[in-house]
Formats: structure tokens, sequence, C-alpha cells
């Protein structure tokens, strides 16, 4: 029994949560919708009173134009707060989501680093509190649910009035039939709870379509040219089946199982009306208060309507609970949305002192006692086979992970101890897969310096990437929009890309980040670009600490150190010639790239 309670108290909060989210909508919807609500939940109780009055006029007989006037009116008015409760229902429920869905970025913004980014939990449950997708037939939804909440709360109001009008006659049938009506409505929703249930245990399932009907628009060229049109609606569909499919199998048993609640729903129908009538027929009701007791039986009748809400509301205290769990691993984190912005300080001393890194949840270590000094001002390449973790280093540098083992310091302190965001504040990155800002081609570059728009500088950042703002390719300079699914924005080639990116990075490093970290920079590049990067950008750039990551060795040739990652560690470091003299994995890599191109030559 007391569990019996804590259940009940435990369902009465988790419901007064879901109307206090209301208050994440604007007030004057959320007035409105009550206001509404209201109306319809007393229109019932009141059209019965009416039509009583009309019946009694009738009867009399006197004129029943008044009572057949006020009767239109409330059918009228019930109308219309129906209409009106929809509309204004589907505003609030938005304006619900959309805070609900602001408040899920920020949680995912909130920590230093990225890690939980990549935890298929964090991704579930961010799925559950915040996702909404007609198109692919999840209603999920807090706001939704919580306009629910608000539905039956007035439903049962309106239930509650009617019992009271009808139990002033017959007061056991009001009881009974109000009894038997919450009895029923409870059973229903018990059953739905476990559909809701098995819905929210298929968030991966449901990740997995989101993905694919992605994929379907990002990969559209690629699913042309290689002919896998069926293969990917194959797919979507083993993936629409995986997520729906068991929810449809429990959904039969349980409609099943709802045959009695029909039957005595159908009894309570019929002592509804059978006892009104044969107390007219005893002659002791008159017809008009027959008619309002049939009326009154109606409409308390209708909180036994399992309406889309009480699916809305299941499925609801799930997302509430997911962003409860979110809330709980990340509410406390940093600040969020701070705007790092260039400390001017000098280029520092990077120690990586016997690193180890293990990626949460991976079982073998990307780093194993990796040692490496960053010296102040000097160009580093970092090369090594795919997978020998340059990436990985890149990350550990700018604080996105952490190491799991030993630990990396900035001019003798650990970076672990140091205010992550002033960190970054002297990092600059442009990383393999740079971020295409939907804006102008000015945003794509002065983004890297927050608040310091210097058109100037902008221009000269994208001349040392080698672009030009005067280019045909920009028709309106760096007013231009780089996005072509605008009506008024154009794309750029893959390596146009690519010199907006550097340019990115050059205008931080004029805004004041000195230390520069440069991920396969030249991998869209043509070969004209590329021969002259070095020169025209690593050059541009001296004095400041420069990473940078490539596979391509007439890139890193003339960097002042190249250290080769392997098994975890750093297996050579040295210039470009040191390390040919020594002939080891790097003077091999450089063979195999060059020796081509000698062949074609003799
Ligand atoms: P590189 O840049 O040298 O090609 P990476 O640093 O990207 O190598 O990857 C190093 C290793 O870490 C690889 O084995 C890769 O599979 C693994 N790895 C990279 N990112 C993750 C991740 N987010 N989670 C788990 N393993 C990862």
């Amino acid at each position: 029994m007391p569990q019996a309670g804590k259940a009940v108290r435990s369902l009465i909060v988790e419901r007064i949560r879901l109307l206090r989210l209301l208050g994440r909508s604007s007030s004057g919807a959320t007035l409105g919708l009550c206001a509404v609500h209201l109306l319809a939940a007393v229109t019932p109780p009141l059209t019965a009173y009416a039509a009583s009055l009309v019946v009694e006029a009738m009867n009399a007989p006197r004129p029943a134009l008044v009572p057949c006037v006020v009767l239109g009116v409330l059918l009228l008015v019930g109308e219309i707060s129906d209409q009106g409760r929809e509309g204004l229902a589907h505003v609030v429920a938005m304006r619900v989501e959309a805070s609900v869905r602001s408040a899920v970025r920020r949680l995912a913004l909130a920590p230093d680093g990225i890690g939980h980014l990549e935890n298929s939990d964090f991704a579930d449950d961010a799925m559950r509190s915040a996702d909404r997708d007609s198109a692919l037939g999840r209603s999920r939804s807090l706001g939704s649910a919580a306009t629910g909440q608000l539905t039956i709360m007035f439903r049962v109001l309106s239930a509650l009035a009617s019992t009271a009008l009808l139990a002033a006659y017959f007061p056991v049938l009001a009881v009974a039939l109000l009894v038997v009506a919450l009895f029923i409505r409870s059973v229903i929703r018990r059953q739905w709870t476990a559909l809701a249930k098995s819905l929210d245990a298929r968030a991966q399932d449901q990740r997995m379509v989101y993905y694919l009907s992605e994929l379907a628009v990002r990969g559209a060229a690629e699913i042309r040219v290689f002919g896998l049109g069926d293969w990917l609606a194959g797919r979507f569909r083993g993936a629409a089946f995986a997520s729906a499919a068991p929810t449809w199998r429990r959904m039969w048993p349980v409609l099943r199982r709802q045959w009695w609640t029909v039957l005595v729903l159908a009894v309570c129908a019929v002592a509804a009306l059978a006892v009104p009538a044969s107390a007219a027929l005893a002659g002791t009701l008159p017809a008009d208060r027959l008619v309002a007791c049939l009326l009154l039986a109606v409409s308390l009748f209708a909180i036994t309507a399992m309406g889309q809400e009480a699916f809305d509301i299941e499925y609801g205290l799930h997302a509430m609970r997911a962003l409860d769990r979110l809330t709980d691993r990340f509410g406390t984190a940093a600040a969020v949305g701070v705007v790092p912005r260039p400390t001017g300080s000098a280029p520092p001393l990077i120690r990586f002192e016997n690193v180890g890194f293990t990626y949460p949840g991976a079982d073998r270590p990307v780093f194993a006692g990796l040692t490496l000094t960053l010296r102040p001002g000097e160009t580093v390449a970092l090369v090594g086979e795919n997978g020998a973790g340059k990436t990985t280093l890149v990350k550990l540098l700018c604080g996105l992970y952490r190491p799991t083992v030993g630990r990396i310091t900035v001019d003798g302190q650990d970076l672990a101890t140091m205010d992550p965001h002033a960190w970054r504040a002297r990092i600059g990155v442009l990383f393999q897969d740079f971020i295409r800002y939907p804006s102008t081609l000015r945003d794509n570059i002065a983004l890297s310096a927050p608040g310091q728009q210097d058109d100037d500088a902008v221009r000269a950042a994208l001349r040392a990437a080698g672009g030009d703002d005067r280019d045909p390719a920009f028709p309106a300079g760096l007013d231009t929009r780089l996005w072509a699914e605008g009506a008024d924005g154009v794309d750029l080639s893959g390596g146009q890309w690519q010199q907006v990116a550097i340019a990115r990075l050059l205008y931080a490093r004029q805004a004041g980040r000195h230390l520069l970290v440069l991920d396969e920079p030249t991998a869209h590049l043509d070969m004209s670009a590329e021969a002259d990067f070095y020169r025209r950008v690593i050059r541009s750039v001296s004095g400041t600490t420069a990473i940078l990551v490539s596979h391509r060795l007439s890139t890193v040739r003339h960097a002042d150190r190249i250290v080769l990652l392997r098994d975890g560690q750093v297996a050579e470091r040295g210039t470009h010639s040191e390390l040919l003299t020594l002939d080891g994995g790097y003077a091999r890599f450089f063979r195999l790239q060059a020796e081509p191109f000698q062949e074609e030559h003799r």
C-alpha cells in the first residue's frame, strides 16, 4: 500500500511538473489556452441546463426564444472554443518545445570537452527530450505533453461539474458513473504507458532512421552515382520497422485486452440512459430534467475518451525524465556560450608528459607514454599513418579530451587545471572537417575573432590564404552569402572553401591567437595552391607556434621539426633532412610519395 501511495504521489508530482512546463511558453498564449479550456469545460453543463430550459418552456407552453438563443450561443461557444483550443495548444506546445530544445542545446554545449557528444546514452536522451518530427512518424514532445495535461485537467473539472449537477437528481448514478469512468481511464492509461515505454526503448533505432533520412540529402550525389537509392530506401524501411515493430506488436494485445472496458462502458451508458428514463416514465422526473440528466451523463463520460493527449502525456513523461537525466549530468557544468576572446599573449611552451589516452568506451589506447615538446614559435609537422592519433593529439591539445594518463603542460602549468575558455582563446584551429557557416564571406572569416570586425584584415587574411574577395566567385565581395540553399547565396568549390577556412585561421592569428593548428590544410587545394601553401601561409605566421597535420609531405617538409607518430608514441623526430638521413619510417613515406614522379621524370 505505501508503494501504491508513493506511485500516486510521484505521478501527481510529474503531472504538476508537466503543467509547470507551460511557463516556458509566452504567458499570453498560455492564459488564452486556459481561458478557452475553461469555456470548453463549463459549456457542457451549461448546455445541459439550457436544453432543459428549452424543453421546460416548450412544455409550459411559453415562448422558448430566449432559452433557444442561449442554447444556440452555448453550442456555438462550445464549437469555437474547441477550434480555438487546438490552434492555441499548438502554439503553446511549439513554444515549450523550442524552449526545451534550447535547454538541451545548452546542456550539450555546457561541458568543456566533447566526449559526451560521442556517447550514445547522451544522444538517446537528447533525442528523447527534444524530439519531434512528425515527418518521421514521431510525435513525442514535451510541449504536447504539457498542453495535453492541461486538456485532461480541464476535462476532469468539466466531468466533476457534470457529476455534481447530475448528483442533484441521481447521486448514486452520478458517483458510480464518475468512479467507473475514472477507473477505466486509469486502466487504459496504464496499458498505453507500456506502449510508450516500448517506444522509448527504441531511441537508438529512431536515431538511425533520422540519420538515414539526413543521409539521403547529404549524400545525394554519391547515392546517385553508385545507384544506392534502393539500398538506402531498404535500410530506411528496415530501421523504421526495427524502431516501430516492437511497439506495434504490443499494441494488438493491448487493444484486445480493452474489450471488457468497452463492455463496462456500454453497461454504464445504458444505466445513464435507463435510470433517468425510468424515473421520467414513472413520472418522478419531468421531461426538461430528463434532457439535462442525459446531457450531463454524456458530458461526464467524455472523460473516458483516450484522445491523442493521453499518448502525448505518456511519451512526454519519458521525455521529461530524459531531460532530468541530462540536467543531472550536465546542468552544473561551466557557463554556456562563452565566446572566447583572443588574449594576445605570447606563444606558449607546451609539453606532453608521458601522455596516455583511451577514448571513452574504447578498448585500445590511442597514446601510451607520449612525450613531446612544442616550443614557442616553431612549426611542427605531425605525420603518421591513418589512425596514428594525429587528430586525437590536436583534440587533447585543445582540451576537448583529457589525458587518461600523464599530463599536458602549458608554460609549466597543467592544462587540466587551466580555465578551458581562457586556454582556447589562445588557439586557432583549422579542422579537417571545418565548418562552412551559412553566412557571408566576411562572417566566414571574421567569426574566428568575434567582436573584432575589420574588413581590411579580413581581406588581407583571404589574400594570404590564396583567395580574393574581388574574385567572380564572390559577386557581392565580403557580403556574398555562402549558402547556396538560400535564394541569394552561392556555393564554393572544395578548394575555395578551404581557402576561406585558412583565411579564418589567419584572421584569428592577427587577432591574437598564437597557437595555430592546421589539420590537413591542403587536402582540397589545387597543386599550385598546395605548392605555394607553406611560403604563403606558414611563413606569414612566423613567431606563432604552428602544428601542421598532413599526409602530404610536400606540405610538411619545410617545417622546423617533423614528428612521426606510431603505436601511440613519437617514433621519429627531426627536420626533413635529418629524418631522411635516419632512413626510417618518414624517409619511407617520403620515398613512397616522391618515387612515382621521379620515375616519370627519368
Ligand atoms: P589520425 O588523425 O592519425 O588518422 P585519429 O586521431 O583520428 O588518427 O584516430 C586515432 C585512433 O583513435 C583511431 O584508431 C581511431 O579509430 C580512434 N578514434 C578516433 N576518434 C574516436 C572516437 N571519437 N571514439 C573512439 N575512437 C576514436
